[in-house]
């Protein structure tokens, strides 16, 4: 564990400063412990580490993604108990890649990253944090991601209510709601994974539904016993079974640039509203009118049914007006509640909006972004030397596991991070043309995709429209362009060991 350099100022020095515990962090330092490198901390904002599955604690709170690919390929875990893990599992795999790998001592817990400023004279980044410790390290790697800052919409009135308030990612576990009247705004990823748990619980539940999503049948099960045991016996099966899936939800690309197999899976979906609703209102209040794809399509098989119970109000007119007890809608209904439940999602454009971050000639991050954010491969960012973004500016997925993504930028960026912490290099810092040739590619393919042409408006898209948070391709075509990082892409200045 890397001791202050002095007690009194808090100022620790080190090779790499990474932000975050999560997948992404906490797999950047895994990778740097097994290069060798072990001259890194690891900034953590809360009390432990895990990032949004520690935070996320919403019941039924689950991946989306099968959890044999919603892992390290370097850590298989034969002992998944479902097809799609649940939350505590989830964060418990976490908790156990810290400890095998042991990386957990380079974690400082409560500390929260404030911003950054590059000196080029020393070719080091100094970190700054909320409390005033002060880091100083010669690169610094964000693990931060995108999904992290609840948002909370602007209902006029909400400051008058009496009730209890709370957003699904802050989950307010004292609360009971019991016998309550609840209000939950948002029919995301979040909402239809813990509204079927509270619709049992709750005395009524009102459901303001802004858009419906796109949801196709979950086909979760618990894995057997004798599946798990084969697996911890044989290793190369897991492998094989990761790979077939991985293939699997890779096909499942094709579908975005292919309108006719678009169209076969909004015809699924279809049926599936079919099958379970049988109010024609409900039904047409739940089906898309945008095309499916243009939002993250949802998994669920218990949503549906739990919107024909009986003490479940769906409701399409939007929110006008909170008062002391209730909730006032658009068609001038009062909704009498106890609680108001925000699955409202999170800031993902505007997120790193508030990183105050600056890179060379005092350049600050949200200058260079402010037509909006992009980065070359979603990693690196010109002018801002040895700043590594994992899961940065369009490297998130609708269609594979984004543990993918992480593990393909971790590599790039130990790449990079190997021949600095060595002193052959002292910084390195993407060409602005390579990063603007970069996105005008990409851009080129997101301004035709489902993303922008499909008829809705998502979180994917920043304020003018432009996609800045999707890979617009096949995941093992980013893998391959993120083997390794070609110098030809960067300006580089050589260390002292030169
Ligand atoms: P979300 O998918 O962004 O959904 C937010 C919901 O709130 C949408 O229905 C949205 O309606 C609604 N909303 C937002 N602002 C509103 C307003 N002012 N008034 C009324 N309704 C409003 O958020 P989320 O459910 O928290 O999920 C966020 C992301 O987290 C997901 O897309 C996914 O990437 C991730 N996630 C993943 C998993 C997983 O299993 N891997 C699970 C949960 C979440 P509109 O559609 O009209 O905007």
């Amino acid at each position: 564990m890397v001791q202050p350099q002095s007690r009194d100022q808090r100022r620790y020095r080190t090779s790499v400063v990474i932000v975050g515990s999560g997948f992404a962090g906490l797999g950047m330092a895994i990778k740097l412990k097994q290069a060798g490198i072990d001259d890194f901390i690891v900034l953590e904002k809360a009390a432990d580490l895990g990032g949004t599955w520690r935070d996320n604690t919403y019941p039924g709170c689950a991946c989306d993604v099968p959890s044999l690919m919603y892992s390290f390929s370097f850590e298989q875990n034969p002992a998944w108990s479902r097809v799609f893990a649940e939350q505590q599992e989830i964060s418990d795999y976490l908790q156990h890649c810290a400890d095998k790998y042991g990386v957990r001592d380079h974690i400082h817990y409560g500390v929260r990253f404030t911003g950054a400023e590059y000196d080029e004279d020393t070719a080091t980044w100094r970190v700054a944090t909320a409390d005033g410790a002060e880091y100083v390290g010669r690169a610094l790697v964000s693990g931060i991601g995108a999904l992290h800052i609840p948002s909370y919409p602007e209902l006029p009135g909400l400051e008058r209510f009496e009730g209890e308030v709370f957003h699904s990612a802050e989950w307010n576990h004292d609360f009971d709601l019991t016998g309550k009247r609840v209000a939950v705004i948002g029919t995301g990823a979040s909402a239809i994974q813990f509204v079927p748990r509270i619709a049992r619980q709750v005395e009524q539940l009102h459901l303001f539904q802004r858009t419906p999503p796109w949801i196709q049948p979950k086909p979760d099960r618990p894995i057997p016993e004798s599946v798990q045991r084969w697996f911890r016996r044989v290793p190369l099966a897991q492998r094989a079974a990761r790979a077939a899936l991985y293939w699997g939800l890779e096909a499942r690309y094709i579908a975005v640039f292919n309108r006719r197999l678009g169209k076969i899976a909004e015809t699924l979906s279809k049926r599936h509203i079919r099958k379970v609703i049988k109010d024609p209102q409900l039904r047409a209040a739940v089906t898309p009118d945008y095309a499916i794809g243009c939002k993250r399509i949802l998994l669920s098989s218990d949503y549906y049914p739990t919107l024909n119970r009986s003490n479940v109000d769906l409701v399409t007119s939007g929110v006008t007006e909170v008062r002391e007890r209730s909730v006032v809608t658009g068609d001038g209904r009062e909704h009498p509640v106890d609680a108001i439940i925000f699955g409202t999602g999170f800031h993902v454009t505007d997120g790193f909006a508030h990183l105050d971050i600056t890179g060379r000639d005092g350049r600050k991050l949200q200058d260079a972004w402010r037509n909006g954010m992009e980065a070359y491969l979603g990693i690196v960012v010109s002018g801002f030397p040895n700043l590594f973004f994992l899961l940065g500016p369009n490297t998130g997925l609708g269609h594979n596991s984004v543990v993918f993504m992480i593990e393909s930028q971790i590599n790039y960026v130990l790449s990079c991070l190997k021949p600095i912490c060595r002193g052959d290099i002292a910084q390195v810092d993407v060409r602005q043309p390579v990063q603007d040739a970069y996105n005008a590619e990409i851009q080129a393919k997101l301004t035709h995709a489902v993303w922008s042409v499909g008829g809705c408006r998502s979180w994917y898209l920043d304020e003018n429209g432009v996609n800045r948070t999707i890979w617009p391709g096949f995941t093992w075509k980013y893998w391959l362009r993120t083997r390794k990082a070609n110098p030809a892409d960067f300006e580089i200045t050589a260390g002292r060991r030169r």
